[in-house]
């Protein structure tokens, strides 16, 4: 006799999936959301299939964006007018976009890579979109480029190859200061140290 129903226990290894959830945490949300009845269960089912479908990676800079009438996925930053067109921001995934967003410090619009250089992961210079950033800075002339790369051997290296392939580019590259703890997360550096980083950023090689 199983103590829980198969489709309640199939729910709770589906949230078990989730980052940070482990089994406890998935059943106490599962059984959570049954005590709240119905609504709580349907929206949420129906929003979660709608996602992928309603969110798409930015067209422009890889984060996200809401899909538009025309079938358009354009996030909110790149299409803010008050934006500096000339300055750009290469992150490594989305959650350190918001991160350094939150900063309050960046003025300018994105890259987000959605990977790191990582030799042990198999993840090689092929795999990074060097040509979309390079295609990106000369169609946009942009004048400023600022990696903000994790500070984690992965993201140094990243930042280095960065600098390496923009460096026949007229184009300022620079890399956040330090501030934010070596291997530390960019998502988990608090909003002033981050802002802090972004201002005392340094050209790359002087
Ligand atoms: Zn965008």
């Amino acid at each position: 006799m199983a103590l829980l129903p198969d489709s309640l226990r199939h729910v709770i290894s589906l949230l078990a999936k989730l980052p940070g959830v482990g089994e406890k945490t998935a059943q106490r949300y599962a059984l959570f959301l049954i005590a709240q009845g119905g609504e709580l269960c349907s929206a949420l089912g129906s929003e979660l299939s709608a996602l992928p479908s309603n969110i798409q990676p930015c067209t422009v800079c890889k984060g996200i964006a809401e899909v538009d009438a025309d079938g358009e996925a354009i996030c909110d930053i790149c299409r803010d007018p008050k934006r500096d067109p000339k300055l750009i921001c290469i992150v490594a995934r989305v959650q350190d976009m918001i991160a350094v967003e939150r900063s309050g410090a960046m003025r300018g619009r994105y890259i987000v890579l959605g990977k790191l250089l990582s030799p042990l992961d198999g993840i090689g210079p092929a795999q990074l979109p060097i040509d979309t950033l390079i295609a990106r800075i000369t169609e946009e002339s942009i004048r400023e480029v600022i990696v903000a790369t994790p500070p984690s051997v992965d993201g140094e290296a990243t930042a280095l190859f960065l600098a390496r392939e923009l460096e026949p580019l007229s184009v300022t590259v620079s890399r956040i200061a330090s501030g934010v703890p070596h291997g530390g997360d960019l998502e988990f550096a608090d909003q002033i140290t981050l802002g802090r980083a972004l201002d005392g950023r340094r050209d790359f090689g002087r």
